[in-house]
């Protein structure tokens, strides 16, 4: 395990992940980041760490994906007092979306975003928690690019890196606090 940027000390993050094997179903080792997100300093380091980042590079909205990106995307929305953008699994916007498909393990999963949410030429960043084979953050980054969005970076907590999703992305700049 190493980590992008050798000014911040995550081991404290890192230590706090917890690795649950065989869940949801057996052969996956599941990152938990609940213990991450209970202790105070360790929840507020990771988010000092994605504002920081995204400091002074005209970001008027962050993006959060459907359901762990939210809690991170909208701290880090809040600290930079720029608006946060939900993108969510099919069905549970209100409004008229946009939508992009993008295929599972078995089978396929569309996510959507509103049509208004974002304006064209607006300059974004992309939060999720973990970047795995990349299938959702790519989808994500299409229907942000189909609205016209400048995605600035896209923000991970923690990187598969053995799953290269990062090659999905398209050639935007990635940020991962953690690689495994
Ligand atoms: P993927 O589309 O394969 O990059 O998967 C990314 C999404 O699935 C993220 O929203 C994660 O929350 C979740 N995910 C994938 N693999 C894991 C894992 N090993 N542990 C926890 N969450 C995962």
């Amino acid at each position: 395990m190493w980590h992008t940027t050798p000014m911040r000390d995550v081991s404290r993050i890192q230590s706090a992940v917890r690795d649950v094997p065989d869940f949801p179903k057996p052969g996956i080792v599941f990152k938990d980041i609940t213990p991450v997100l209970g202790d105070g300093k360790l929840f507020r380091e990771v988010i000092d760490f994605f504002a920081d980042t995204l400091a002074g590079k005209g970001v008027t909205k962050i993006v959060g994906i459907d359901a762990r990106g939210f809690i991170f995307a909208s701290a880090v929305a809040y600290k930079l007092g720029v608006g946060f953008v939900p993108v969510r699994k099919k069905g549970k916007l209100p409004w008229k979306t946009r939508a992009a498909e993008y295929d599972l393990e078995y089978g396929s999963a569309i996510v959507e975003i509103h049509l208004d949410a974002v304006a064209p030429g607006e300059k974004v960043a992309l939060i999720d928690d973990v970047l795995a084979t990349g299938g959702t953050a790519a989808a994500a980054l299409k229907l942000l690019h189909s609205c016209g969005a400048e995605v600035v970076c896209a923000q991970f907590l923690m990187e598969l890196g053995f799953l290269h999703g990062r090659e999905k992305l398209g050639g935007v700049v990635v940020d991962s606090i953690l690689i495994y």
